[in-house]
C-alpha cells in the first residue's frame, strides 16, 4: 500500500468508525454469536493475491460486526467501561503510523520521554506521591506480576543471582484478600511463589480486607520459619469495588518489611476526583501502585500505568544490558526495557496525550462525576423499591444487586437471578453481568461508558424491573 492508497482508504476507514460510534445505540449490545460462527465464514488461508479493500470493507461489515459486543455502547453495564475515547484512537493511530519501537531510548527518544511526561502528568492530576516513578505496562496483570517479581528479589536479596527462589530456605509468603482480581493469584504463580504460599485474607462486611487477621497470618507464618514477603492490597476491586483500608496495612508491611503493592486497576481513573482522594489515602506507604486509564478514564486499551517507589530496583531485577543495546546515551535517559519484561514498546504514550490534552482534566471530572451521580440514583432507587437489595457499599460507579422476592431463596433464588439478568443481556438492549458473591448470584451493574446518560441508567433500571417482575 503506498502512502496514496492509504490517505484514501484511511479516510473510508476513518468514516466507518465514526458511523460505527455514531450508530452504535441501534445495535445491540452483547454479542448473540454461536461459537466458531466466525470461523465457519473465514477462509482456511490467506489469500494468495491482494484482496481490494473495497471487499475487506464489505467483510468487515458482513463478517465483524455481527460477532463483536459492543463495549462502546452507552447501555454496556458489564464488567468495567473499558472506555475507548476517540481522543485516544486518534493517538493510538498515529502511535501505529508512526511504527516506532523503543529497544532503548535512542530508538526513539521521543517515545521515552512523551511516556515519562504523560506518567508525571497523571501523576499530578492524580495526586500520587511525588516519591514515586512511573512507567506504562500493558496491563495491570503484568504490573501485578512485575510488583510480585520485584517483592520476591526484595525479600531474598537477590536471590535471581543464585540459585533463585527454589534455592531459598524459607518459603516466600504473598498476601491479598478474597476480593482480589483473579490477576493477583495468577501473578504469585508466575512470580514463582507457589500455591502454599499464597495466603487468602478475610474481608469484612464491606468486602475490604480485615488488617488484624493480615497481621495474625504474618505472625503465624514467621512462627513457622516462613519470610512474609509481600500484599497486595486492591482499591476498588472487581466485584464489589472493594477498598482495602490503606493506612493500616501500609503500617504492617513497614512493621514486618513487606512490599506493598496496590491494585487500582479500576478505580485509579477516579483519583483525577479530589472527593475519592480518601479511598487512597495512605498511598505514599506503597511500594508500587497500578492504575488502568484503559478502563474508566477512556485511554484506549492497553494502557496501565505502573508506579513505584523505587525505580532502581526494578532496574536491577529486570535490565538486560546486551552490547547491541548500549549507546552513548546509557546513563542520561530512562531505558523502559529495564522496567517491565518485554523489550519492546511501543508509543503508548500517545493515547493518553491525546486524551488528555483534547479532554482536558476538568471535562473528564465531569463524565467521571456524572457517572458517579448516575451510580448514586441508581442505588437509591434499588433501595426504595420493595424486595431489591443493593449488597455493596457503592464507593464508586458499581452496584451489585439482587431482586430477593420473599417466597425465593437458596438455589431458586440463584436461578432466578440468572434468570432475570440473563433475558436483559439475551435481549440485546443492556449488558450486566452476573457474579457470585458469598456464594449466591448477583448482578454487577458498573455504570460508566462513554456515552451513558442519566436517561441510560433510568432506562436499565425498567427493564430490571420487567425482567424480574415478568
Ligand atoms: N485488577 C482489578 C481490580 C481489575 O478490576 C482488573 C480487571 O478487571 C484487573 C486487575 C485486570 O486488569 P488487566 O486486564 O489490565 O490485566
Amino acid at each position: 500500500m503506498t502512502p496514496d492508497d492509504f490517505r484514501t482508504f484511511g479516510h473510508t476507514l476513518i468514516d466507518w468508525i465514526a458511523d460505527y460510534r455514531a450508530g452504535i445505540r441501534s445495535r445491540r449490545v452483547w454479542s448473540d454469536a454461536k461459537p466458531n460462527a466466525l470461523l465457519e465464514q473465514l477462509p482456511s488461508s490467506a489469500p494468495t493475491h491482494p484482496d481490494s479493500p473495497e471487499s475487506l470493507m464489505h467483510d468487515l461489515e458482513r463478517l465483524i460486526l455481527p460477532h463483536i459486543s459492543n463495549w462502546q455502547h452507552p447501555m454496556f453495564y458489564g464488567y468495567f467501561p473499558a472506555n475507548s475515547s476517540l481522543e485516544a484512537v486518534l493517538g493510538d493511530l498515529v502511535s501505529s503510523g508512526l511504527g516506532q519501537l523503543g529497544l532503548n531510548w535512542a530508538a526513539s527518544p521521543a517515545l521515552t520521554e512523551l511516556e515519562e511526561r504523560m506518567l508525571e502528568w497523571m501523576q499530578v492530576a492524580s495526586s500520587i506521591p511525588k516519591s514515586m516513578k512511573g512507567v506504562i505496562q500493558d496491563t495491570a496483570s503484568t504490573a501485578t506480576m512485575v510488583a510480585l517479581m520485584s517483592a520476591r528479589e526484595r525479600s531474598t536479596d537477590y536471590a535471581l543471582a543464585r540459585g533463585g527462589l527454589q534455592s531459598e530456605a524459607q518459603a516466600q509468603m504473598i498476601y491479598f484478600s478474597s476480593q482480589c482480581h483473579s490477576s493477583v493469584e495468577k501473578g504469585g504463580l508466575l512470580a514463582g511463589f507457589g500455591k502454599d504460599n499464597l495466603r487468602i485474607v478475610p474481608v469484612d462486611k464491606n468486602f475490604d480486607l480485615i488488617p488484624s487477621e493480615l497481621k495474625q497470618m504474618i505472625l503465624e507464618d514467621i512462627a513457622l520459619g516462613k519470610k512474609p514477603c509481600a500484599v497486595v492490597a486492591t482499591v476498588g476491586g472487581t466485584t464489589t469495588t472493594a477498598c482495602d483500608p490503606l493506612p493500616e496495612i501500609a503500617a504492617l508491611a513497614k512493621e514486618f518489611g513487606l512490599w506493598l503493592h496496590v491494585d487500582a486497576a479500576m478505580a485509579g481513573s477516579a483519583m483525577i476526583l479530589p472527593e475519592k482522594q480518601d479511598l487512597f489515602a495512605g498511598l505514599e506507604g506503597a511500594d508500587s501502585l497500578c492504575l488502568n486509564p484503559h478502563k474508566w478514564l477512556g485511554a484506549t486499551f492497553d494502557c496501565s500505568l505502573y508506579y513505584v517507589n523505587d525505580p532502581e530496583h526494578l532496574i536491577r531485577v529486570m535490565s538486560t544490558n546486551p552490547s547491541y543495546l548500549q549507546t552513548s546515551t546509557d546513563g542520561q535517559v530512562k531505558q523502559y526495557r529495564d522496567w517491565g519484561v518485554p523489550l519492546g514498546r511501543r508509543m503508548r504514550a500517545l493515547k493518553l496525550w491525546f486524551l488528555l490534552r483534547l479532554e482536558g482534566i476538568e471535562k473528564l471530572q465531569t463524565r467521571l462525576r456524572r457517572d458517579l451521580e448516575n451510580a448514586t440514583w441508581l442505588e437509591t432507587q434499588i433501595k426504595n423499591t420493595a424486595d431489591w437489595t443493593v449488597l455493596n457499599p457503592v464507593r464508586l460507579q458499581t452496584l451489585c444487586v439482587r431482586h430477593e422476592p420473599p417466597e425465593l431463596e437458596g438455589e431458586a433464588l440463584d436461578k432466578h437471578t440468572l434468570a432475570w439478568v440473563n433475558q436483559i443481556n439475551q435481549s440485546g438492549a443492556a449488558y450486566l453481568t452476573p457474579a457470585m458473591l458469598e456464594g449466591r448470584w448477583m448482578v454487577r451493574v458498573s455504570i460508566g461508558a462513554l456515552e451513558t446518560t442519566f436517561d441510560d441508567v433510568a432506562h436499565l433500571w425498567r427493564l430490571m424491573q420487567e425482567a424480574a417482575n415478568p
